[in-house]
């Protein structure tokens, strides 16, 4: 009954290891899940007041697909202002999630047989996505001694006549590593006289904690032709739940294109979270986001001195996001097998490196409070010392 296509699709690890979590929890279990990819806050008050308003206002029916010109104009804004990127409303289109941003970008460029260049280790959706629509997923490895970047060379030798896509993630979910300007700018000069698209996804871009974030469309004209910008508010504002993400492309065919799909599909995103949007967009949540980056912060910092105080475990400081990536290869070679007995002995969920393309790490999210986080860790370092 089912199709091929749906049969090479795996299910999402990060999602499938928190929800085991939140049912072990829900049995009565002690479980401390660091698996889960959100902020443990609530969306800001301002957002949810303009939500309140919305549905106050009935403003309950559907909306233009692409997002309510409003909708667009407060993207655009916030491309200008944070990125230095100027869009117009044809430039971009709003979707459910920048999960769905992906989806459409894929759906609406990859052909069979297209390769699409994914460094790991990289975020899970990525490879299913691209298998889904027909591609074929080229991955370029990286470790902790390159902080998990990809060098200029690594990329040259990757490129054939079939490459379509490079997907960027900066900061990098799981690693946390942020492209500097100098970096992005020899990744640019080996795309040069390329048609290849850079797929940049920026969801982290709000939670950096050391050097600066630069938007790879940023760069120079040519990497603004090339690139499309995914971004959305579920990290930045802990809006996970409420399903907005967007993508901005200097193509306007490309938009054109995933409206078009999207008019046939999903229509427009809900309509009060679209009020809601322009609320997390328009700097009224900006102190929200700083207290919420400051408390990662220092989280990240007492979780990576504690992990590194552990025998046989390791782990780099990132500069962004909210995981560390933990390197266990001196005690397993089988990360999988490592979480599996991780949660039964120990009751602690984490991601295992394997479903990011990398084998020896497994990933932890600090998006949780620190006193789990310390608790949490204790139990990781009593697991090892029995390894
Ligand atoms: N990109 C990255 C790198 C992510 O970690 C996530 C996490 N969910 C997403 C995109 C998608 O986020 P959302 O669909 O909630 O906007
Ligand atoms: N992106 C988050 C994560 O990496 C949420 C889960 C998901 O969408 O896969 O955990």
């Amino acid at each position: 009954m089912l199709t091929n296509r749906i049969n090479t699709l795996s299910e999402s690890i990060t999602i499938a290891i928190t929800t085991l979590a939140q049912e072990l929890k829900a049995q009565g279990k002690d479980i401390l899940s660091f698996s889960a990819g959100e902020p443990d806050f609530g969306t800001p008050q301002v957002i949810k007041d303009a939500a309140i308003e919305a549905i106050n206002n009935n403003f309950t029916k559907y909306t233009a697909v692409d997002g309510i010109p409003a909708l667009k104009e407060a993207v655009a804004t916030k491309l200008k202002r944070d990125n230095n990127l100027t869009y117009t409303h044809d430039q971009i289109i709003v979707s459910n999630g920048a999960k769905h941003s992906l989806f459409n970008l894929f759906s609406a460029t990859i052909d069979v047989g297209d390769e699409v260049i994914i460094p790991a280790p990289y975020w899970v959706t990525y490879p299913e996505l691209v298998k889904y629509c027909g591609g074929t997923v080229v991955e370029i490895p990286t470790d902790d001694t390159s902080s998990f970047k990809i060098t200029p060379e690594q990329l040259k030798n990757a490129l054939t006549p079939k490459t379509k896509i490079l997907v960027l993630t900066t900061p990098s979910n799981p690693t946390g590593s942020i492209y500097s300007k100098g970096e992005l700018i020899k990744i640019a000069e080996v795309l040069e006289g390329t048609d290849i698209i850079v797929a940049s996804d920026e969801m982290y871009e709000k939670l950096i904690y050391d050097g600066e974030f630069t938007s790879c469309a940023a760069i120079n004209q040519d990497m603004f032709e090339r690139t499309v910008t995914i971004n959305g508010l579920s990290k930045s504002v802990a809006m996970t739940g409420w399903r907005f993400g967007y993508m901005a492309a200097h193509n306007t065919a490309l938009i054109k294109a995933t409206k078009k799909l999207q008019s046939q599909s999903t229509s427009n995103i809900n309509s009060i979270t679209q009020m809601a949007a322009i609320a997390g967009l328009n700097g009224s949540a900006d102190a929200d986001i700083e207290m919420m980056r400051k408390e990662f912060a220092s989280r990240r910092d007492e979780a990576v001195k504690l992990f590194n105080e552990i025998d046989g475990l390791s782990v780099l400081k990132p500069d962004g996001a909210f995981y560390l990536f933990v390197n266990i290869k001196e005690k397993s070679s089988d990360s999988l097998k490592f979480a599996k007995d991780l949660l039964a002995q120990k009751e602690v969920a984490v991601v295992p490196g394997v479903g990011f393309g990398s084998e020896g790490y497994f990933r932890f999210s600090f998006a949780t409070d620190i006193e789990s986080i310390r608790t949490g860790i204790k139990r990781i370092e009593e697991f090892v010392k029995d390894l």
